[in-house]
């Protein structure tokens, strides 16, 4: 059934880059292959990606999406999830003789191998993320007496920290630039000495979105975010629109948006999260074409290439082995 809202809406605007990043691309795919060659079921440990509608999808063609990895049935097939998994996961695999495919992003990975080095270098590490996400929970259990995790400047003015001349700092890789820059330099205030590994955690897709939401949010009154709840950087999408000047909404789907946020606006703005499917954006223009919305234009801020091989061991040839 047609929608019925008249609509004062004359312009939709996309912005580029949108979407996908190279490790949801690859652990979504890395799920995908591992039913084609192993068939159902395939266990997932924890949602591959942070997305309903590819939750969905994959559960349909015979993914299994658990909790933890002692959920899965002894010998079978597990996928570890974009976000990284600490090393007791692994080790409790490997006790279960489970076949494991690990689809950790490789730039989550990098942040687990800076740990480690700070780690055994005697360093305290100040960890900025989010209590509770999964890439947290992954990257401190590699070294949880070592890492102490802030989440605000407030919470680094409440630090104690035994030598606050070895103090070593790493990120989550989703989170806003422009709060962590605030609360990075809260704790070079505090910790001058602080040391960090060579490049930046936050990675290029985190950044590159909110680059392209900024500059859609100063030319549009409204800017709808597709992505679900609990994915961190599409949360991040929603406020870095609403810190620049327009009405922002996350949404899983057209189906959630409500007529009541459309009324008076000229200009909508669309983009999606780094886990969010390209095909959610098409429903989403779709439903304002069929509103009557003529003028659709993309609004390119920086190009992407970014690509990442799929892991080992589901590339063709390779057998699976156990647990490492
Ligand atoms: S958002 Fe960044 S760190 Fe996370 S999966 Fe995508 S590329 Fe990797």
């Amino acid at each position: 059934m047609p929608p019925i809202v008249t609509t004062s809406i004359e312009k939709l605007i996309l912005a580029a880059p949108r979407g996908y990043c190279a490790g949801v691309d690859r652990a979504v795919q890395t799920v995908e292959q591992a039913l084609d060659e192993h068939g159902a079921p395939i266990y997932v440990r924890k949602e591959i990606v942070h997305n309903k509608h590819v939750v969905e999808q994959l559960t349909e063609r015979g993914a299994i999406f658990v909790e933890e990895e002692t959920e899965v049935p002894e010998g079978e097939i597990v996928v570890f999830s974009a976000h990284g998994v600490a090393p007791a996961v692994h080790e409790n695999s490997k006790a279960r003789g489970l076949r494991t495919i690990d689809a950790t992003c490789p730039l989550v990975t990098k942040v687990h191998v800076e740990a480690r080095k700070f780690a055994a270098d005697g360093y305290t590490i100040v960890m900025v993320g989010h209590e509770g996400h999964e890439e947290v929970e992954g990257t401190m259990g590699e070294a949880p007496e070592s890492i102490v995790l802030v989440q605000t400047v407030e919470e680094v003015d409440d630090l104690e920290i035994g030598d606050p001349d070895h103090v070593a700092l790493i990120t989550q890789t989703t989170l806003s630039v422009d709060e962590t820059a605030e609360i990075i330099a809260r704790l070079r205030e505090r910790f001058p000495g602080i040391v960090t590994a060579k490049g930046e955690d936050i990675c290029y897709a985190t950044t590159n979105r909110q680059i392209a939401v900024k500059q859609l949010a100063r030319e549009c009154d409204l800017v709808l975010v597709i992505g679900s709840t609990n994915s961190s950087n599409s949360n991040r999408l929603v406020e870095v629109a609403r810190d620049h000047g327009s009405e922002s909404w996350l949404i899983d789907s057209h189906t959630q948006v409500k007529p009541e946020w459309l009324e008076g606006i000229e200009t909508v703005g669309i983009t999606s999260g780094a886990s969010a499917p390209e095909v959610l954006v098409e429903d989403l223009v779709r439903y304002f074409r069929d509103l009557g919305v003529e003028d659709v234009s993309e609004l390119r801020t920086v190009d992407e290439s970014v690509r990442f091989m799929l892991p080992k061991e589901i590339r063709k040839g390779l057998p699976m082995a156990p647990s490492p």
